[in-house]
């Protein structure tokens, strides 16, 4: 065990949040602080707070440093704040963004996290933070995506939006994007493609007065029952698709499977060929290899 004296660590960390001590141990470096902060905002009303109601300790991870795990032994404060009905409601210090509310990880820790998430899985991210030292599991990467994606704003959109459903897993699970049309973002991700949660969406965004979609009626009947007035598009790619289907479905019925050619068969000349002459349909069982 010793103390790490030549790298400004106070540095990384919020001015509000004091080291006292740090010890650098085989696979784990431990930072003691303690929270030295007048006022606090209140993360539901927004209000600054300057009553301390009183403290709590807390082990929270951060970001590691050359493979070894940094554990942030924590003593912070909780504010009191009236916004409860109910009550005193006591919220605990953020030091701006630093920390989420109940956190075991800094916010910093949780967004590397979450990007290698995104590029790879929450498993593979787990396994990447685990050789580093970092104590997570995959299912909690993907607590930690859902936490997010909560808490993200609700995105607006523009009055034109795009409707398309969408495999979670195929043939068992499926949903509904919302995209943009302007901006050609989704703004929502919505569970079922029944057209249930459309209508609710819909219900909270009346702004809107164009939809394309693909041809499948039940997002048709949920535009034309919430939004009589919209414009309902059948958009150009699901028409695309429609026709593809059609020819397809007409050549397996028309043309044959597979064809025989016979042995020692002279090849013919092309400019003199008749098809008739040098295909030959071998039945009905070939036809349904096709499509
Ligand atoms: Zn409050």
């Amino acid at each position: 065990m010793s103390t790490i004296s030549a790298l400004d660590l106070q540095a990384f960390y919020p001015e509000e949040l004091k080291i006292l001590n740090v010890e650098n141990r085989k696979e784990e470096i431990k930072i003691y602080m303690h929270s030295v902060s007048k006022t606090c905002r209140c993360h539901r009303c927004g209000k600054i707070l300057n009553e301390h109601h009183g403290s709590h300790h807390r082990t929270v991870q951060d970001l590691p440093i050359l493979g070894k795990r940094v554990s942030l032994d924590m003593q912070i404060y909780d504010y009191e704040c009236t916004c409860n009905e109910k009550g005193t409601y006591a919220p605990t210090e953020t030091f701006d963004g630093f920390l989420s509310h109940n956190s075991r990880m800094t916010d910093r820790l949780e967004d590397f996290i979450c990007m290698l998430a995104l590029e790879t899985s929450c498993e593979s991210s787990a396994r990447i933070m685990n050789r580093l030292n970092v104590k997570v599991s995959g299912d909690t990467v993907i607590r930690i995506l859902i936490k997010r994606y909560k808490n993200q704003p609700v995105p607006t959109c523009s009055n034109a939006v795009g409707i398309d459903d969408f495999a979670f897993k195929k043939r068992h699970t499926y949903g509904t994007i919302i995209v943009d049309e302007e901006t050609h973002r989704p703004v929502a991700v919505l569970e079922g493609r029944d057209g249930k949660t459309l209508k609710e969406w819909l219900r909270q965004n009346q702004h809107v007065t164009t939809v394309t979609r693909d041809r499948a009626s039940a997002y048709a009947k949920a535009v034309e029952e919430v939004l009589p007035d919209c414009m309902q598009i059948a958009d150009r790619f699901h028409i695309h698709q429609n026709l593809m289907d059609a020819v397809n479905k007409v050549l397996c019925r028309e043309i044959p499977a597979s064809t025989v050619i016979p042995k020692n068969a002279v090849p013919p000349d092309p400019d003199q060929m008749e098809l008739s002459t040098v295909l030959q349909v071998e039945g009905k069982k070939n036809r349904s290899h096709c499509g």
